[in-house]
């Protein structure tokens, strides 16, 4: 009789439990109600569906009351379901909690436990919850406004996504891929990515995504001087985010709005909109936000004259920077344990080949490729192909902490095109990027495999080299200085003649990037005082 009453029962809880689900995206006050229904209606000995129902109540938690609150029901769900070895409601439960970290601010504690749902993921291959990770992870760098590592997840978490066949999971994906674009100025790919997360979108349930959607695609548009299409985007994300009520789009819409205006050179509808939104993103304290405004608005009045309105802006801006700064000390993702993250970096890589030899190489190949060539895409110049200042940025205080461990030797060579100023405008800017090109063309030919030739800005280039024997270093110059000077420029331009001018510094031990670059700045300096069209040498102890 005890036996018929409870399978019975359980059939009830499992009922409540699926319906308590169902409400996730809708409604999280009535999946709050279901849930606990579903834990007085669960017998004390039906471990599994007690630690279901009481993830289910951290979630709903989690979205009503925040993190605080929800962090012990999660971890509550976490062991039961740890009991009972039940592997998806363990890796949903370190979702949750990775989550919950994460709006603490606690972003190294949330990456581990992101790292956590993976392990516990791949028992049972669950491409969602894989995505759900990959994503959180990617959202923590984007915190930390290290964009390519973000992308590095977020392009992980939209292929997982793919597998899943969640929609919505694919539709949100999408979205923070094409955030993390536009900061990185990757506006083609931002753009197809969107296009995509369009088509994805359940509607009306994300009504505020569609507004999101708009108003990238508004940001994309004003980049590209499109102005026209610019406002059309912007407006009708304007008109979902206050129909809806949604304030936090309100004012990203009328942050988009103000840039535009300001491009469109109307300074005065620019600054009613800034001002519009600065009061709205007061009220909530998004120090991104309030920093991004701030900073808009001292252009405008520098532009307008008005410095002392500008300075107080600036003002502004450089103390949300500065919180900024100080709540990413706080959240302690960075150095403090740099070992650490770096062994779950490689445990994580580890993850990822064990994932391949899942019966998904095929998948994880297609995703390798398309990861490349995004990666490709934002370490490198789109005009003439070499790397670019991010990659240098990136790579050369890590070329330099190998050299150190190798006790080996680095040269840096600044590169500047003489008078070029003139050959823009004696010719065309066009032919001025086509001199640009061909001169790298040149330049990489004699460079070997492991040096690296970056574009440091404008027409100035920095070319890396390792390993080399410090007597040959002026030599290596000299060439590059002669092959341009010898180029037989006038196939390109009748009448056109280039030449370079180059400043070269030789890494001294335990000089940083910046330190050893301004020595080359130094020299490249002299090189133009002393005529142009020639080699400078750094001299030891900070010299030309
Ligand atoms: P100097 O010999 O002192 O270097 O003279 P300069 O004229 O080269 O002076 P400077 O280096 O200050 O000026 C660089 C010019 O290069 C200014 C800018 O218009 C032009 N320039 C920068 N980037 C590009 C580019 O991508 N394409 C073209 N065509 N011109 C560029
Ligand atoms: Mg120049
Ligand atoms: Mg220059």
């Amino acid at each position: 009789m005890a036996k018929v009453k409870s399978s019975h029962v359980s059939t009830d809880v499992e009922a409540v439990l699926r319906a308590a689900r169902q409400q996730y995206r809708c409604d999280c006050q009535q999946m709050l109600s279901l849930a606990e229904q579903a834990l007085q209606l669960a017998l004390a000995d039906d471990v599994a569906s007690l630690a279901h129902a009481t993830l289910l109540q951290g979630q709903a938690t989690l979205i009503l009351s925040g993190a605080q609150t929800a962090l012990p029901i999660l971890r509550k769900a976490l062991s039961q379901a740890k009991v009972i070895a039940a592997n998806p409601l363990v890796a949903e439960s370190w979702i949750g909690i990775a989550n919950a970290l994460q709006s603490l601010g606690q972003h190294h504690a949330a990456f581990l436990a992101y790292l956590d749902a993976l392990q516990a993921a791949m028992q049972d291959n669950s491409y969602m919850l894989y995505a759900q990770a990959y994503l959180g992870m990617g959202n923590l760098y984007v915190q930390h406004s290290e964009h390519s590592k973000a992308l590095h997840y977020l392009a992980l978490a939209r292929e997982w996504a793919d597998a899943s066949e969640d929609q919505d999971l694919r539709c949100k994906t999408r979205l923070h891929l094409s955030a993390t674009l536009l900061s990185l100025r990757q506006f083609p790919l931002a753009y197809a990515v969107l296009q995509e997360a369009q088509s994805q979108l359940i509607l009306p349930l994300r009504r505020d995504w569609q507004a999101e959607i708009y108003n990238y695609l508004g940001l994309i548009h004003v980049e590209q001087g499109e102005s026209a299409q610019a406002l059309d985007c912007l407006q009708m994300a304007c008109q979902i985010n206050i129909q809806a009520g949604f304030f936090w789009g309100q004012t990203v819409n009328l942050l988009g709005l103000g840039k535009l205006s300001f491009r469109l050179d109307q300074p005065e509808s620019a600054l009613t909109y800034l001002r519009q939104a600065l009061n709205l993103a007061d009220e909530f304290k998004d120090i991104h936000l309030l920093q991004d405004i701030h900073y808009q608005l001292s252009l405008i009045y520098e532009a307008q004259g008005d410095d002392v309105s500008a300075m107080q802006h600036h003002i502004a801006y450089h103390d949300h920077y500065m919180q900024l700064q100080k709540l990413k000390d706080s959240s302690q993702f960075r150095a403090t344990d740099q070992r650490r993250l770096q062994n779950v970096e490689m445990k994580l890589k580890l993850l990822s080949s064990e994932l391949e030899v899942n019966q998904l190489k095929q998948q994880r190949d297609q995703e390798v490729g398309r990861l490349r060539a995004l990666e490709s895409a934002v370490y490198h110049d789109s005009l003439t192909g070499v790397y670019n200042r991010r990659a240098l940025d990136e790579r050369l205080p890590d070329l330099l902490r190998l050299t150190q461990e190798e006790q080996g030797n680095l040269l840096a060579i600044m590169i500047d095109f003489d008078h070029f100023k003139q050959i823009n405008d004696l010719f065309s800017h066009h032919i001025g990027d086509m001199v640009l090109r061909t001169a790298c063309d040149v330049l990489s030919q004699l460079t070997r495999e492991n040096d690296m030739l970056a574009r440091y800005g404008g027409e100035e280039f920095v070319l890396i080299v390792h390993h080399i024997d410090t007597a040959i270093a002026n030599k290596i110059a000299e060439r590059m200085r002669q092959k341009i000077e010898q180029f037989n420029w006038s196939e390109l331009q009748i009448g056109l003649q280039v030449s370079i001018s180059l400043g070269g510094a030789v890494w001294q031990y335990g000089e940083s990037a910046t330190e050893l670059l301004a020595r080359a700045d130094k020299a490249l300096y002299a090189a133009k005082h002393s005529g142009r069209n020639c080699v400078r040498f750094a001299r030891i102890g900070g010299h030309a």
